[in-house]
């Protein structure tokens, strides 16, 4: 199915873009709950993360393995959490949210906002520590 999530990998909405390879672009969640908030995504248009076969969904842990890695070197914090919604956005996706406490992956919380210059600099961030 068709969203605004296919329209960023296209390049026709904007995005603060981590990491993309082939199959996965990861890019800034534009409402975060955290600082260094990130959707992994496939590139293949694929409502349910369940649906897609079984090496996309494989590959999609160990891509976001290494963001979730780069992320948490810029924004401290105990762990990377990771959830699976995707109420919002028929486009399967993975959260992952620096997190220190419970409270901080609770998605009934209000979203914190970044200025748009907030968001391309952490975005700028991770991409450094990627590219070492
Ligand atoms: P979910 O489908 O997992 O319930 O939530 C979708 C997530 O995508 C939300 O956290 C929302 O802030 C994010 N989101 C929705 N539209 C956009 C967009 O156009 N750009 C970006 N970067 N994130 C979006």
């Amino acid at each position: 199915m068709t969203s605004i999530f296919s329209k960023i990998v296209k390049g026709e909405i904007p995005s603060h873009k981590i990491a993309e390879d082939d199959n996965y672009l990861a890019f800034l969640d534009i409402n975060p709950l955290a600082k260094g908030h990130t959707l992994v995504i496939p590139k293949r248009e694929v409502d349910y993360i369940f649906d897609m076969d079984d090496d996309l969904l494989a590959g999609i842990q160990v891509f976001s393995k290494k963001v979730a890695k780069a992320i948490e070197k810029v924004v401290p914090c105990k762990r990377i959490g990771i959830a699976v919604l995707g109420l919002e956005v028929p486009h399967a996706h993975i959260h992952l949210i620096p997190i220190n406490r419970l409270e901080d992956i609770n998605f009934g919380r209000p979203k914190l906002q970044f200025s748009n210059e907030e968001l391309a600099e952490t975005a700028a961030s991770i991409r450094q520590v990627l590219e070492k």
